[in-house]
């Protein structure tokens, strides 16, 4: 079994998390614009602070999607399992799909007693996924 490193969960919430952290910034740079403009007297003061406090509001409410993780999108290859059984002593070897693997084709000899083994059944493996729970 073997598990890819890079899963595409992970880069897509690194992505998620630099437009949030971007946004925090805006939002924080309006802020900051507002306090000046308030200081100096500027009409403008409200709707800098207005833009501050909506990215703000924004950026709290992707942090929170995130970590929901409301539409988890995951594309994986299910595993295709073979397996080859000997007819005479039984012996049954289970390996991956491999192209051109078809039931009742003749495989390897057997380990065992030396005799042709037979692919029995090909399936699907169904991975029991560890179910993230959020406390
Ligand atoms: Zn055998």
């Amino acid at each position: 079994m073997t598990e890819k490193a890079e899963s595409p969960a992970a880069r897509t919430s690194f992505f998620y998390l630099a437009i949030i952290l971007v946004t925090l910034i805006l939002s924080v740079i309006a802020l900051s614009l507002g306090v000046t403009a308030l200081q100096g007297g500027d009409a403008s003061a409200g709707s800098y602070a207005l833009v501050g406090f909506i990215g703000l509001a924004l950026s709290a409410y992707m942090l929170l999607q995130t970590q929901r993780r409301p539409s988890r999108v995951t594309f994986e290859m299910p595993q295709v399992i073979t397996t080859i059984l000997c007819q005479k002593c039984g012996f049954k070897n289970i390996r991956d799909f491999q192209r051109g693997d078809y039931v009742f084709k003749e495989a390897e000899p057997c380990p065992k007693c030396n005799e042709k083994m037979m692919i029995a059944s090909i399936y699907r493996e169904v991975k029991e996924k560890e179910k993230e729970r959020l406390s």
